[in-house]
């Protein structure tokens, strides 16, 4: 990418998630766990799906996952992106899904089920956001 190319968009914080993206400028990724139930739940959402509590708690992940599935974009194109963008669905260790990116990898040699780890990328406007790369020696 060229140096005076813009950098992504930064993300809509909304009350729900800015715990989400607060952690994620940290270079942290978490999610939300349950205090009735224990169940992770991503995107952050007010109430569970299963139990119905609103009481919530916060859990730290590893960022250690699999790639469940993806998608390699080409059009339309923003010049804050290298094309082609590989958008990923991400299982992670603990049990929940990510939608994110895939980077640092040629898209020939993406595969499902290959183990990826999570990175954080920087914004327009300063968050960091989490994307992923494969692990080595997988
Ligand atoms: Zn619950």
């Amino acid at each position: 990418m060229a140096a005076d190319a813009p950098t992504r968009p930064s993300p809509t914080v909304t009350d729900d998630s800015a715990v989400f993206w607060d952690a994620a400028a940290e270079g942290r990724l978490v999610a939300q766990r349950c205090a009735g139930c224990g169940r992770l739940r991503h995107p952050p959402r007010p109430m569970c799906p299963a139990c119905s509590s609103l009481e919530v708690e916060i859990a730290e992940l590893s960022g250690q996952g699999t790639l469940y599935s993806y998608a390699i974009l080409h059009h339309p194109q923003h010049p804050a992106f290298e094309y082609p963008v590989i958008a990923a669905l991400v299982d992670l260790e603990e049990g929940i899904r990510l939608l994110s990116c895939l980077t640092d990898v040629s898209k020939d040699d993406v595969r499902i089920g290959m183990p990826v780890h999570a990175h954080f990328v920087p914004t327009a406007d300063g968050p960091l956001i989490p994307v992923f790369r494969p692990t080595e020696d997988s």
